[in-house]
């Protein structure tokens, strides 16, 4: 990814376009992956604005697990700037007319809807930019680039298709870990970004990592218990989500692979958190979130949001989710025998 980046940055030095930074691997395959046979690892390009831009992530707080955003997009006044160049006109204070003859047009005239940053004119761009990028790689004689049916995110894959690579891309929300992200599905207006904690949760598991024993077993956990989840009601997010919790309460040297009852714990804490429809978010509203990871001011302080809240107010999905939750139970048990 690094190497295809700083190819696709060279290719793009001469228009006003997202510049991307470098890649982040937000998760291996327990994270998303919607098929048992299929490993999809996922990593996030930062966005960063062109010169003489700035992006602002406008937060819609509607929803309340899932926030949206826009990314407006503001043009800034270049002319005290001189590390810009001497060719660099001001899109502020520059005739239209010049600007016309002698420079590429803004953000806001090529990727924009109005005055935000829209997903599908940013994404097609990505896709053909790192598709010219990409020939140039050795490796794009093994692996094939694919945007996907949803046309909003593109797929690095091998040959026979079960070692994928997912490239989503975001606006960072001020200086923290946090991201606006594209949405992946079709049917959310084009100028909606949602805003995503990916980058905040996969530095959790790397700061875990760095304090756990060499033989730490909580990553082989969540991923086998992600396979056996697979199909059930309940999202591979639900499931982090408790391991998360439970790696900030249970010592980091009971995680060993002779502990793999963990993996009971995990389902014990998941069945305690089905009955009183209870699931806080880890990354919101949780004030011990470790400080070197950086997020916006007002999220340790903010309410935790339920991720079971619709099962509080669907007696029929409660009751569909503790079905599920027993078979489960006995996948894993058949499993550990
Ligand atoms: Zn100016």
């Amino acid at each position: 990814m690094d190497q295809l980046i700083s190819i696709f940055g060279q290719g793009l030095s001469n228009g006003f376009y997202p510049v991307p930074q470098q890649a982040i691997g937000v998760g291996s395959a327990f994270e998303v992956s919607p098929h048992a046979q299929d490993l999809v690892y996922h990593v996030l390009v930062p966005l960063s604005p062109p010169p003489g831009h700035a992006f602002h992530l406008e937060l819609d707080a509607a929803g309340v697990l899932q926030r949206n955003c826009c990314v407006h997009v503001e043009l800034l006044c270049t002319d005290t700037r001189e590390q810009l160049g001497e060719d660099m006109l001001c899109f502020l204070h520059h005739s239209e007319e010049e600007l016309r003859r002698k420079q590429d047009p803004s953000l806001l005239h090529t990727l924009c809807t109005g005055t935000y940053l829209d997903v599908d004119k940013t994404v097609h761009w990505f896709y053909r930019s790192m598709r010219v990028a990409w020939l140039l790689l050795p490796q794009s004689h093994h692996w094939h680039l694919m945007l996907q049916p949803s046309g909003r995110s593109c797929r690095l894959s091998r040959d026979q298709k079960s070692f994928m690579a997912e490239v989503i891309f975001g606006v960072r929300q001020g200086d923290s870990d946090v991201f606006g992200s594209q949405p992946t599905e079709v049917g959310i207006p084009s100028t909606t970004w949602l805003e995503t904690y990916i980058v905040a949760e996969a530095k959790f598991f790397r700061h875990i990592s760095r304090q756990a024993p060499g033989d730490s077993w909580h990553y082989k956990c969540l991923q086998l218990l992600s396979r056996i989840l697979v199909g059930a009601g309940f999202s591979s997010y639900a499931l982090k989500m408790v391991v998360m919790h439970l790696l900030s309460t249970v010592p980091l040297t009971q995680w060993c692979r002779k502990d793999f009852w963990r993996m009971m714990d995990t389902l014990k804490y998941l069945h305690c958190s089905l009955d009183t429809k209870q699931l806080n978010h880890f990354v919101i509203g949780n004030e011990r979130f470790p400080m070197e990871i950086s997020l916006p001011s007002d999220f340790r302080v903010a309410e935790a949001p339920n991720l079971f809240q619709h099962l509080a107010s669907n007696p029929d999905a409660h009751m569909k989710a503790m079905q599920e939750y027993v078979h489960l139970l006995l996948q894993l048990k058949q499993m550990l025998v």
